[in-house]
């Protein structure tokens, strides 16, 4: 079983209540392959919402408590982003997940890009939050577009 990040199955989760849907992900549901998901709603903040990028590091620093999740306005979520990591988690033992395709770029679920926290548009290399959570639990993480260019 795959678990993927429910705005990739055309659940209208992102930020700005909108999606990022793709037929293979919501194939990937149909078919009973994948099991949708998205960290920040479950971490308890609301759709739409303020965008958030993390702030002085990746999702392993905020992990460890040396980064910060901020909202475009300076509001700390980090304490909601930690949660919905965890019952990420939670899901992806509940239906023994082999693997988890999250969304490209997302401070929760990119897996190999994330904003830098100047809220320009401007990435870095890193994970994720849920990324970073589930990979360092021994689940694999793959990039969204990555998963796409590879078919
Ligand atoms: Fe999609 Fe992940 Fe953002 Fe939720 S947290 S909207 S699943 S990219």
């Amino acid at each position: 079983m795959i678990l993927v990040s429910a705005c990739l199955a055309g659940f209208n989760t992102k930020y700005d209540g909108k999606n990022n849907s793709h037929e293979i992900f919501e194939d990937m549901v149909r078919n009973k392959k994948a099991v949708p998901f998205c960290p920040e709603q479950a971490g308890g903040l609301p759709t739409p919402r303020i965008p958030a990028e993390i702030v002085g590091g990746d999702g392993f620093k905020v992990i460890e408590g040396k980064a910060k999740v901020l909202t475009k306005d300076g509001l700390d979520v980090t304490e909601y982003f930690i949660r919905g990591a965890e019952e990420a988690l939670k899901l992806a033992k509940l239906i023994k997940a082999e693997a988890a395709i999250l969304k490209s770029r997302s401070p929760s679920c990119g897996c190999r890009f994330i904003y830098d926290g100047k809220f320009d548009g401007t990435l870095k290399k890193g994970m994720g939050v849920t990324a970073a959570y589930l990979s360092a639990h021994g689940i694999k993480v793959i990039d969204s577009d990555d998963y796409l260019q590879g078919l």
